[in-house]
């Protein structure tokens, strides 16, 4: 795609910004945001740069080979690995990350409306297939499992077991953050993801007084740990452990969120608070990157924080996939994005 910049080298950090094409309610008049490169967009009489730009015409294929295909690489090289969808309710983040469902099952070919996630797990799985098969590599094996949760007025619940609710975080010194009870299912290809997915996106809807307002509300994150061994005579003793962590964030519209019910005012307050301290987080470690200060970084004043803790900082690549309306009556939201999005580059 036109869109990718010429070759650069992977950042840890990498902000990319989508801007939705309008939908039919939406005038062309109205439209206030123009990409006017690669990399950058203009709002009014202000310009944001970022690592990328994609226009409206930009397909679920471009966010793919921009952010997918590295992804799974830096996956399978070791590194920790995530995607973060930020951006008002409407703008685009579900239909980036998973796309419509009935996209997630392939028939002949690939749905185009299909998301960036099950993207990256035909990617991973052919691409293991690759590796275990070709000669000089034969000995390494590789083993992925899969958990699925949604954040929820700070509490955790299981979107593959719904009976699992209010989960708690424990920070073990030898594997890191982790939930206690939470479900994983080891995967080997990507109709077994495409299930997990299928099934949690259902789950997520539970409850909800209707489909949208719950799901602008409550962050999802899914996980897939990939182990591999090398069983070579020379290596035989190695193994790699790397995570990859694909987190589509509640509407960051707390502030218009309408509030409607008594659930409306909390929900609201736990969503503005996890998403402050994401900022906070990302201004930390922006500041850490650029002038290799040494912060004390706090993950755990928040559940969104506390999970990514392995997938922010450290040995680790995070994209934030930033959503944006071009439309002049989202111009609040957008800016706010656009404020978030410059912090974390
Ligand atoms: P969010 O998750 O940010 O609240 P959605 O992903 O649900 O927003 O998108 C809102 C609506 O816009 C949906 O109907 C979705 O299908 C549509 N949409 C979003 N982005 C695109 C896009 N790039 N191309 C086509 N339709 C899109
Ligand atoms: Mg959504």
């Amino acid at each position: 795609a036109g869109d990718a910049p010429a070759d650069r080298p992977d950042p840890a950090v990498k902000v990319v910004m989508r801007i939705r094409p309008p939908n039919c309610q939406e005038k062309e008049n109205s439209r206030i945001v123009q990409k006017v490169s690669p990399d950058s967009l203009a709002i009014g009489d202000r310009t944001f740069t970022f690592h990328t730009v994609l226009g409206p015409e930009s397909t679920q294929d471009d966010v793919f080979k921009l952010v997918g295909e590295p992804l799974v690489e830096n996956s399978l090289a070791g590194f920790n690995t995530s995607i973060v969808s930020y951006g008002q309710t409407g703008s685009g983040k579900t239909y980036t990350m998973w796309g419509p469902p009935s996209a997630m099952v392939d028939s002949h070919s690939i749905d185009s409306n299909q998301g960036i996630v099950p993207r990256i797990f035909r990617r991973l799985f052919s691409e293991i297939q690759r590796r275990q098969e070709s000669s000089e590599e034969k000995q390494i094996s590789f083993q992925c499992r899969c958990s699925f949760l949604e954040i929820y007025n700070e509490q955790i619940n299981d979107l593959m077991d719904p009976t699992q609710r209010n989960l708690q975080i424990r920070d073990d010194s030898r594997i890191g953050v982790h939930i206690e009870n939470l479900t994983d299912e080891y995967v080997t290809t990507v109709e077994d993801v495409v299930q997990i997915l299928l099934k949690g996106l259902s789950n997520r809807k539970v409850g909800a007084t209707s489909m949208n307002s719950k799901s602008s509300r409550s962050h999802v994150i899914f996980t897939c740990i990939i182990e591999s061994w090398c069983k070579s005579a020379t290596c035989f003793t190695s193994s790699k452990s790397s995570r990859i962590s694909l987190v589509d964030l509640a509407g960051s519209d707390w502030d218009e969120l309408d509030g409607a019910g008594k659930h409306g005012i909390k929900e609201a307050r736990h969503v503005k608070k996890s998403l402050a301290r994401l900022g906070k987080l990302v201004n930390i470690l922006a500041d850490v990157t650029s002038s290799g200060k040494d912060h004390k970084v706090s993950y755990v004043e928040s559940c969104l924080t506390h999970l990514l803790q392995d997938t922010l900082g450290g040995n680790s690549k995070v994209t934030f996939l930033c959503a944006i309306s071009s439309d002049d009556r989202c111009k609040a939201g957008t800016f706010s994005t656009l404020r978030f999005a410059e912090r974390a580059k």
